[in-house]
């Protein structure tokens, strides 16, 4: 069994994808090529976003956010530490404070209602996570931020997909942020990702950042970076978006089937707000003696993976940025959390396996 299946993915949509790419061949235009525009035309109608640019990864998207919102050195961007490492060192990287906020101990997502009290005169954004494919609290978080007048940036890596009382993630607030790092809800081959927003100073600002912040070619009106996705990757991501929806119903289905069979085993399932779906991005459950536990499921041959083992606050790298009294939550469930077998194509034979391992190791 595998943790993440890209194998039955490939194999459903391999006339679609091989002649995607096979075009591109064909045309021969490998940057910045036909396949980029179309893809960014498509995902915008999907998300339901006025602009979306592609960007060479997820990382990159955060970094040209928060270019494109002229972040300065010593500026504070509030977020979570219970992420992956990118979040916040994309903030790190230009200069900026990440100031660590705290998650909700059932959804592992940054607890709005602590974000107000972490502002000060030094805040420049808010740059909340939607962890393992639920969209955080946005509508509290939007308020606060723009109460205080701050953009907000959402890192969509997780959640390319899911739904906010009916409205799509990465069309939430000032910058939607996604990635599609083959594992992610919706992935290429290789590294991509995309920024999404309504403003349009703001979208072009981000173009510009994407190719070295060239208003025109060989014109440099701000620094940039060199953040473009490949038209290959475009191409690929364009030849598995007609499943998609496919892909997310699947998605919806294998996780609602996973918390029937696993409720009234010694164990936690994530809340799942009323107003909200999530894609499972990861299918991630919390249990005591974790190490124990995933070591008997690795003999039973059910793969886990841990998301994540150590909040930001607490990695060498970062923690000079820890707040005082620690972030006490992210420390609980980095502790806990524990991801089993997720994606479109896992079967339920497979998911029925996960489950009476688990049955059998944490008992009932
Ligand atoms: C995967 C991920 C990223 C980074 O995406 P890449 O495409 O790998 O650069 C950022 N934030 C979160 C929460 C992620 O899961």
């Amino acid at each position: 069994m595998q943790f993440t299946d890209l194998q039955a993915q490939y194999a459903a949509l391999k006339s679609q994808i091989d002649s995607r790419i096979q075009r591109v061949l064909d045309h021969g235009q490998y940057i910045m090529g036909p396949e980029v525009a179309e893809l960014e035309g498509a995902l915008a109608k999907f998300t339901g976003s006025r602009h979306c640019i592609t960007v060479s990864s997820g990382t990159e998207a955060l970094l040209i956010a928060l270019m494109a919102l002229d972040l300065q050195p010593g500026d504070e961007v509030i977020t979570s530490p219970f992420t992956f490492a990118a979040t916040a060192e994309v903030i790190v990287l230009l200069g900026g404070v990440p100031v660590f906020v705290d998650v909700e101990p059932d959804t592992c997502n940054i607890n709005a209602a602590l974000i107000e009290a972490a502002i000060t005169p030094r805040t420049r954004a808010v740059m909340p996570v939607s962890l393992y494919g639920q969209v955080a609290d946005m509508d509290a978080i939007n308020a606060v931020a723009a109460r205080h007048g701050l953009p907000v940036i959402e890192d969509a890596a997780q959640s390319f997909g899911a739904s906010y009382q009916g409205r799509r993630s990465c069309a939430l607030s000032t910058f939607g942020a996604t990635s599609f790092f083959p594992s992610k809800p919706l992935g290429c081959y290789g590294d991509g990702g995309a920024l999404f927003t309504d403003d349009d100073a703001l979208a072009q600002a981000a173009r510009e950042i994407r190719v070295h912040g060239q208003s025109a070619r060989y014109t440099h009106t701000r620094v940039g970076v060199g953040g473009r996705m490949d038209t290959l990757q475009c191409a690929v991501v364009l030849a598995k978006l007609p499943r998609f929806e496919w892909e997310l119903a699947r998605r919806h289905a294998l996780g609602e089937r996973y918390r029937e069979l696993l409720a009234g085993l010694k164990l936690q399932l994530l809340a799942v707000r009323p107003d909200r779906d999530c894609v499972w991005g990861q299918f991630t459950v919390m249990v005591e003696g974790r190490t124990e536990v995933q070591a008997a499921l690795k003999e039973l041959g059910v793969p886990t993976a841990v998301h994540y083992p150590r909040p930001m606050h607490q990695q060498l790298a970062y923690e000079r940025f820890a707040p005082a009294a620690g972030c006490p939550v992210s420390e609980q469930v980095a502790a806990r959390v524990m991801s089993l077998p997720m994606s479109a194509d896992l079967t339920e034979a497979d998911q029925d396996q996960v489950v009476a391992a688990l049955r059998s190791v944490v008992g009932a």
